[in-house]
């Protein structure tokens, strides 16, 4: 199923029903063309990477790692959200230029920290499925940051519940040699898929995110027992939690109360343009880096 947007400041989805099926099939045939010169052709200037911090919610907030997120800015089509552009780069298989550009930039990133003789911050890097479906996937990450210096450590790789529908053979495999260069794996948007548990028993993953789902209605005894079960269980797998969406003061004194480690969300900070990061991370005086 497609969906279509049309430009200027609001960005408008066009649901079926308003317009014609000929209209809709032009519209997503001119999104598609765009995002192809987006990511194929106009060396990738439309597409830029933002870096939102997690932090340790026990140790004083202090900044832990980052999480990238990447952002598509057309002139017609204006800013699109990756939850729209992604199931599209997926489709058609520009989720491997993506993916290759977002490792691109971390690994800059990192590189540009290493130069000044600071110690970089693990940078975690949403896979899709697709990507981890690529036999030659785990190989083509080890050449990229052996290109740019850049130890595995640096690097965490998130995953989601949906790899549990893809060829499990080829992801292992793939996961197994990522493992093996050092970098970590973290179940994103635990919780919203069909088959959570069934992934922590088949894939070693080290760390969870837990959905911003569970964090909005904390107020509800359910969602807070929810909360409290899936830590307690994490605890047992010897696995690191992350919450995900934290907002509000009354959530982290939540976290802080059940002794969760690790929160991402805007109470903390938004996703930062990548450019304007380590700015953020020198000013930051709760900055916990990782030890040579
Ligand atoms: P995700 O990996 O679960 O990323 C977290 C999303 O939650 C981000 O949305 C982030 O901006 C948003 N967020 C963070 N804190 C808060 C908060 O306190 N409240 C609320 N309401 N939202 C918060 P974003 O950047 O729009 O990305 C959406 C999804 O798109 C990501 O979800 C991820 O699945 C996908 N994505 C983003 N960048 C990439 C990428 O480089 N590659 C791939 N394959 N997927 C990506
Ligand atoms: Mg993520
Ligand atoms: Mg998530
Ligand atoms: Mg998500």
């Amino acid at each position: 199923c497609l969906l279509a947007w049309y430009g200027g400041d609001e960005f408008a989805i066009i649901v079926s029903s308003t317009c014609s099926k000929d209209e809709l099939y032009t519209m997503t045939q001119r999104l598609l063309q765009s995002l192809k010169t987006a990511c194929v052709i106009d060396n990738k200037e439309e597409l830029s990477l933002y870096l939102q911090p997690i932090v340790n919610i026990i140790i004083e907030n202090r900044l832990s790692t980052a999480e990238a997120l990447v952002r598509w800015e057309n002139e017609v089509f204006g800013l699109v959200p990756p939850d729209k552009f992604i199931p599209l780069a997926e489709e058609t298989g520009l989720i491997h230029e993506i993916g290759t550009y977002v490792l691109k930039e971390v690994c800059r990133f990192i590189q540009g920290f290493r130069k000044k003789e600071l110690n970089p911050i693990p940078i975690a890097i949403n896979i899709s499925l697709k990507q981890l479906e690529n036999r030659n996937f785990a190989r083509e990450v080890e050449n990229i940051i052996a290109s740019y210096g850049i130890e595995g450590k640096n690097l965490e790789f998130e995953i989601t519940e949906s790899v549990s529908t893809g060829n499990m053979e080829v992801i292992a495999e793939n996961l197994r040699k990522i493992k093996g260069l050092g970098i970590k794996i973290a179940m994103d948007d635990f919780g919203t898929g069909y088959s959570s548990l069934a992934m922590l028993l088949n894939l070693e993953v080290d760390k969870i995110k837990i959905d911003k789902i569970f964090i909005n209605n904390i107020e509800k005894s359910r969602d807070e027992k929810i909360i409290r079960t899936v830590i307690s269980m994490a605890r047992e797998l010897g696995l690191t939690v992350i919450v995900e969406g934290v907002e509000t003061e009354e959530q982290v004194n939540f976290l802080k109360n059940i002794n969760c480690e690790y929160g991402q969300g805007y109470f903390w900070a938004k996703p930062i343009p990548i450019a304007d990061f380590e700015k953020y991370v020198q000013k930051s005086i709760f900055c916990d880096r990782v030890e040579e």
